[in-house]
């Protein structure tokens, strides 16, 4: 009787880790990032070859906050590395999220709670991550390079513009690693030397809250760059990272473009002028940024672009590029980055038949899916 109970209680024991363990963190990762239900897309032979002759970019992606394997092709989210190949992807920059408020909105957050603690427990992250953000970001930086190392030639993780000429010679897939907010270098500068070293490259300054560098466009303050922030811009400047105001207060904007000397990236953005979202910074800034040499990556999501599908994101593009021109937009998905889109990445020739349908000529369509990303790194990642 007594094995019995034994027994009883080990089963009981052993279902209670597998849910937490592994199916919640599943099923929260599959509900949390959502393809549309939709028939399969037409695409034409025309659509199809145009794209098969475009290094397709996208500057931003969440893959590596989730415990799935990117390496292989996945039933949940939006993208693997499989997937990515599929559509066609050539460059692809995979962020890091280190920490996210509870109650999550476009107009104000404050930074006392974070979402992300959870993620990392639930997701049997390593100890060391559950309590630092800098952790946080060195692991998944790390999980970045597991991919390269597992998945052979079709994918290598790039550092500067060399190995990306490399990988986009063979036809691979180059991976950007990249931060989205500099949270995790806890207000230290050699924090940011420190992750240079695990092979960061894009920096992004803010995410829902304001942080030790100045203001986020969701935070309370609006403010912009504290002396840190300033430290942060100068020494990413020098280490020829490249910098991302995505996420930031309109006043940070302003300040980084005065200080920097190296042109900046909106990673995944709408444009208000065709999007009236709280997400989304004036038409005015977005000039700016483009003016100074920057790119400016166009959202998937409703946040964005307020309608989700293969048409409205079409017309998101068509307007960046009139208002900044062809050479400033790019794609920015925000895939796996907790949004629900009417595309995977395997399904991206969609977006080029939306293109084409929306009227767009070649030469801007292959600008706008990836050339201008691809000549944006290879001329601003560090040379060796
Ligand atoms: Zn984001």
């Amino acid at each position: 009787m007594k094995n019995i109970i034994g027994g009883a209680i080990a089963l009981i024991v052993i279902a209670a880790i597998a849910l937490v363990f592994f199916i919640i963190p599943a099923r929260v990762d599959a509900s949390l990032n959502q393809v549309i239900a939709h028939a399969p897309y037409t695409v034409s032979a025309q659509a199809r070859t145009l794209h098969a002759t475009i290094p397709v970019a996208d500057l931003h992606a969440d893959t590596l906050l989730w415990m799935r394997d990117p390496t292989q092709r996945q039933t949940r989210g939006q993208t693997d590395i499989p997937r990515l190949i599929e559509g066609g992807v050539k460059l692809q920059v995979f962020t890091a999220v280190t920490k996210s408020p509870k109650n999550l909105n476009y107009e104000e957050n404050d930074p006392n709670s974070d979402d992300i603690t959870m993620v990392a427990v639930l997701q049997r992250w390593p100890l060391a991550t559950w309590g630092s953000l800098f952790e946080r970001a060195l692991y998944q930086a790390k999980r970045l390079q597991k991919a390269d190392e597992d998945y052979g030639s079709g994918f290598r993780m790039v550092r500067n513009q060399s190995e990306l000429r490399r990988s986009l010679n063979v036809g691979a897939l180059a991976g950007v690693y990249g931060i989205e907010g500099a949270h995790p270098l806890e207000g230290e500068i050699e924090n940011l030397d420190r992750l240079y070293d695990a092979g960061l490259r894009v920096v992004g300054l803010q995410h829902f809250f304001d942080n030790e560098l100045g203001g986020s466009l969701h935070g309370t303050s609006g403010a912009g760059l504290t002396d840190f922030g300033r430290a942060v811009v100068t020494r990413a400047n020098e280490r020829e990272m490249i910098i991302d105001v995505a996420h930031s207060s309109e006043a940070v904007v302003g300040d980084v473009l005065a200080l920097s000397t190296r042109p900046v990236i909106v990673s995944h953005t709408g444009l208000q002028g065709h999007c009236d979202s709280e997400r989304n910074i004036s038409d005015a800034m977005m000039k700016a940024i483009a003016e100074a040499g920057g790119l400016v990556g166009v959202g998937f999501w409703d946040g964005a672009i307020c309608t989700p599908d293969l048409e409205t994101i079409a017309a998101a593009i068509v307007y960046a590029v009139d208002l900044l021109g062809a050479d400033h937009v790019a794609l920015g998905s925000d895939f796996d980055g907790t949004v629900t889109t009417p595309l995977d990445a395997a399904e991206l020739p969609a977006l080029t038949q939306a293109l084409l349908t929306s009227g767009l000529d070649e030469g801007t369509i292959r600008a706008v899916m990836g050339e201008n990303a691809v000549r944006f790194f290879l001329e601003n990642l560090p040379a060796t």
